[in-house]
């Protein structure tokens, strides 16, 4: 399928924007896909839907076509895991939502008062209305003040999990995220698995199932061809949905991408997008 790609639409199915950690506002960001070629691109800001109307406006009557998507942040085995939702009803998403987006904005300060107690201040990003923060910003602001070197000096020396300026919140089980996306009749699916720490993908996968899992995400700059091979293949065993996209988050500050990724630059063929859609119309009619 692959190597007709050249031939085939491509699109992106996971990107940020200033609602969340990316550094372009939805406006400019529906902006350089066109410029790149894209086809159709998902908006999935981590918890959080405020980016989609700005971004479906800015493509309106252009050939892009918005798919509106979210990335929840939950845990499992004790380990971040990211998961994906396609389509969710944004109404019966808030409520559960905003408890998480409050959470992530007292981290956020709880986070920065211990790097003033450690003797490196910053100033908080302010942010648009809905936009919830991350420790992106966090890095971004260490660096613009001095304290850190760049972006992944930053994570490195305060912020990485367990880090001394680390502060955890409450965050969904897998499980919880994955049923509350398909109560809200999204898609879910597993991002990046490749960068999850606990546990190999298909032994972490019964679980997921179980609770409604329905895709992976095969294709992610932090996937190895041999990752891309293995997630393939776990796709076709349990008649997974593949997605991929470049986990865009815009023109980094220090010059390095937040995953050093680009638009367009993986080839995520459009045919992976009639599948979700087909997927997503028929949960809908059952
Ligand atoms: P948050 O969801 O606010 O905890 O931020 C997590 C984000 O920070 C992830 O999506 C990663 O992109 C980034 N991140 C986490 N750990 C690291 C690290 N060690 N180095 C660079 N970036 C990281
Ligand atoms: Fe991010
Ligand atoms: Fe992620
Ligand atoms: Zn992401």
């Amino acid at each position: 399928m692959r190597s007709v790609l050249l031939l085939t639409a491509v699109i992106e199915l996971h990107a940020h924007t200033t609602f969340s950690d990316g550094t372009l506002t939805p406006t400019d960001l529906v902006a350089a896909a066109r410029v790149a070629g894209v086809r159709a691109l998902a908006i999935s800001d981590h918890d959080t839907v405020s980016g989609w109307d700005e971004a479906i406006a800015a493509a309106t009557d252009t050939n892009l076509e918005i798919v509106p998507a979210i990335e929840l942040s939950t845990v499992h085995n004790g380990r971040g895991m990211h998961i994906l939702g396609f389509w969710p009803d944004p109404q019966r998403l808030q409520q559960p939502l905003s408890q998480r987006q409050l959470g992530r904005r007292q981290r956020g300060e709880a986070m920065a008062t211990k790097l003033a107690e450690l003797g490196y201040p910053i100033a908080l990003p302010v942010l648009p209305n809905g936009a919830v923060p991350g420790r992106p910003h966090l890095a971004y602001a260490l660096v613009a003040a001095g304290h850190a070197r760049s972006y992944d000096d930053a994570f490195h020396r305060f912020l990485r999990d367990g880090g001394p300026a680390y502060v955890d919140y409450g965050k969904f089980t897998a499980v919880e995220g994955i049923r509350l996306l398909r109560d809200c009749g999204a898609i879910p699916v597993w991002a990046h698995a490749y960068l999850f720490r606990g546990g190999q993908p298909e032994a972490v996968l019964p679980e997921l199932l179980e609770a409604g899992l329905m895709g992976l995400e095969v294709i992610h700059p932090s996937h190895s061809a041999s990752d891309v091979r293995k997630l393939e293949r776990l796709c076709d065993r349990h008649q997974l949905l593949p997605t991929g996209g470049s986990d865009y988050h815009g023109p980094h500050p220090d010059g390095k991408g937040h995953h050093a990724s680009r638009l367009n630059g993986l080839g995520v063929p459009y045919e992976w997008l009639d599948w979700l859609k087909e997927a997503r119309d028929e949960l809908r009619a059952a």
